[in-house]
């Protein structure tokens, strides 16, 4: 199995207008300083998701989404849009799961089980983030939350491209580990206590998808910026990085990236 390729995804949330897509311009064209394999991306409003494509045209950076219907086929879902539709504007990639979604929108492990199996179904990349709140890491609960979220939100093998051989099966998905109370913040868990999430995260992913969890990039989120990215990059197990706020100016966003020893 080749090393898995860092990935330093920013998503933007509801932040970002046409006006803001140089960033996107700027960044891309930061990126061919890149040393070695490290890929970079950028999920804006769906609305921009064209928009900002074409603003990365010829460059290395690559465009995702913030979400994705569950529902894979066109269908009376009035709002919502699917992951075909996503791609076929030229994203690559979708976030599901973040715990903003979770949190406001009460959307559950199941119906983002889903969200990510439609995105798969799709040809994109989703990136399902997973964490415990506050009171679950207080209540030493955070192995148990994070192994319960891995089984019932990460999508089984069965969903994945290359299923017949799962040792091939890459691309498949991303994971996030985005602990909830890190998340718009100023404070990050240790490296030691990143390393050891990762390592409950790994080995849960190992139960469910056996040789394929190989393929499966697990990122770190939470309060990542420029001062504290090659910190949380030098913690074990983790394959690069979502980053919401420190993502909005390519500036600080190109500190993250090079800051990972791949890049530089
Ligand atoms: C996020 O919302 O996915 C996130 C990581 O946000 P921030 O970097 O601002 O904490």
């Amino acid at each position: 199995m080749a090393a898995r390729t860092p990935l330093i995804a920013g998503n933007w949330k509801m932040y970002g207008r046409r006006a803001d897509l140089g960033e996107i311009a700027a960044l891309g064209a930061r990126l061919s300083a890149a040393k070695g394999p490290i890929e970079a991306l950028i999920c804006p409003p769906s609305p921009y998701l064209a928009a900002a494509v074409a603003a990365a045209h010829g460059s290395a950076l690559a465009i995702g989404a913030q979400d994705c219907s569950s529902v894979a086929a066109d269908a009376a879902r009035t709002g919502e849009v699917n992951a075909a539709m996503l791609a076929e504007q030229g994203a690559r990639y979708v976030i599901v799961g973040h715990s903003e979604r979770r949190t406001l929108l009460g959307e559950t492990d199941a119906l983002v089980c889903a969200k990510a199996q439609a995105a798969l179904a799709a040809g994109l990349t989703p990136i399902v983030c997973i964490g415990e709140t506050k009171d679950e890491r207080l209540a030493g609960r955070v192995e148990a939350v994070l192994a319960a979220q891995v089984r019932s939100s990460a999508p089984a093998l069965a969903a994945l491209p290359g299923k017949a051989r799962p040792e091939e099966a890459s691309p498949s998905y991303v994971l996030a580990y985005e602990p909830v109370w890190c998340i718009g913040g100023e404070r990050t868990p240790s490296p030691a206590e990143i390393a050891e999430a990762h390592a409950v995260i790994r080995a849960a992913l190992g139960e469910k998808l056996g040789a394929g969890a190989a393929a499966v990039r697990i990122l770190y989120g939470g309060s990542v910026g420029p001062k504290n990215a090659a910190e949380v990059f030098s913690a074990p197990g983790v394959d690069g990085a979502l980053v919401g706020r420190a993502s909005l100016k390519a500036d600080d966003f190109s500190s993250i990236i090079f800051a990972h020893p791949a890049a530089s």
